[in-house]
């Protein structure tokens, strides 16, 4: 139960690479043959450039050393207690090292270089999702202090023949190919930190392939800055018994359905979180109040929590075939359902 899948939509290879740079001519996807990029223009510092991606550079400096990093959950986390970015100002350092550490980074000698996915935006990359991601940047960048080369990748899972959506290494090719001043990138020297990892409780492994699609090393946040300052630790003593097992499983398994159908990886991921807070809970939860205040338990969530309190079972499961708790049966029935989803 509770298993996790590569986004279909994602192939963990690196089919549609480009060619290592730098080159001359257009690059086109490999799929429709159709151009990259047509036209990317300037509005509000932004190159704006279609069909999926944005950049700024706030003024990084060039090198063939490159230190990039993922954004959210890397470098800052949400503020509000939200699944997703609530306005341009939802945001708080990932810890409070972080400008010290960028500092450093900068001072050996390092461009640094932000690589996002901003699925929310999708092709409208003028639209109000585009201007909210784009101001966040912004304020997050006038708190960090740095410079660095922000790139956003837009599309999400449903946009197929996409080459910028990480794991596929187009923001990466981009930024060699026309921002470095015709300098190549010393693969040796360059590394990539972010926190889908695949570890047991990351949300996917879109980081660590992106990484590796490149060929350069991977860390996650924690080997660069240390642990977060704001992760309230809700973790049970190892080993020590889920008091909520199904509760928790039942959270595990609406993680699953979220992925597998598509779904926002802000949610999907906040649903995961949810499902260890429940398994890690330190007594059997009788009431959602118990579980308020804790950091990452959003209103959405909670309302879940008393719909499985009150009736034993979420509807959105139930709507799917998939049944979780003692009468669930085996996990080959509950997977079985899924593949029909
Ligand atoms: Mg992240």
């Amino acid at each position: 139960m509770g298993k996790r899948k590569g986004t279909p939509a994602e192939p963990a290879d690196s089919s549609d690479r480009e060619e290592p740079s730098p080159r001359k001519k257009t690059a086109k996807s490999k799929a429709t043959g159709r151009p990259v990029s047509e036209n990317p223009y300037v509005k509000d510092n932004w190159t704006i450039h279609p069909p999926t991606l944005l950049h700024r550079d706030f003024d990084s400096q060039q090198s063939s050393k490159i230190a990039a990093f993922d954004l959210d959950d890397t470098l800052v986390k949400l503020k509000s207690s939200s699944n997703w970015p609530v306005d341009a100002n939802d945001f708080k350092l990932f810890n409070k090292r972080v400008p010290a550490k960028l500092k450093e980074i900068l001072d050996e000698g390092y461009k640094i270089v932000i690589f996002s996915n901003q699925g929310s935006i999708k092709q409208a990359l003028e639209g109000k999702a585009s201007e909210k991601a784009r101001g966040r940047a912004d304020n997050i960048m006038a708190e960090l202090g740095i410079p660095a080369h922000v790139f956003y990748a837009t599309a999400n899972d449903k946009i197929e023949d996409d080459l910028f959506r990480k794991p596929r290494p187009g923001m990466w090719d981009l930024l060699v190919r026309e921002h470095l001043g015709g300098k190549a990138p010393d693969l040796k020297k360059c590394y990539y930190v972010g926190d889908a990892a695949g570890r047991p409780n990351d949300f996917a492994d879109s980081d660590r392939k992106f990484a590796e699609a490149i060929g350069i090393k991977f860390m996650v946040p924690e080997d660069v800055f240390g642990e977060s300052d704001s992760k309230k630790s809700m973790k049970a003593p190892a080993g020590g018994p889920n008091l909520n097992q199904a509760m928790s499983d039942a959270f595990n398994e609406l993680a699953s359905l979220q992925e597998r159908s598509g779904g926002n990886p802000f949610g999907v991921r906040a649903t995961k979180k949810v499902a260890d807070i429940i398994a890690g809970f330190p007594q059997q939860i009788t009431s959602s109040s118990m579980v308020k205040s804790v950091a990452g338990v959003g209103k959405s969530s909670l309302a879940k929590v008393e719909e499985f309190l009150s009736t034993g079972k979420l509807a959105a499961l139930e709507e799917a075939g998939i049944k979780v708790g003692p009468s669930a049966g085996d996990d080959a029935s509950a997977s079985a359902a899924v593949q029909f989803l």
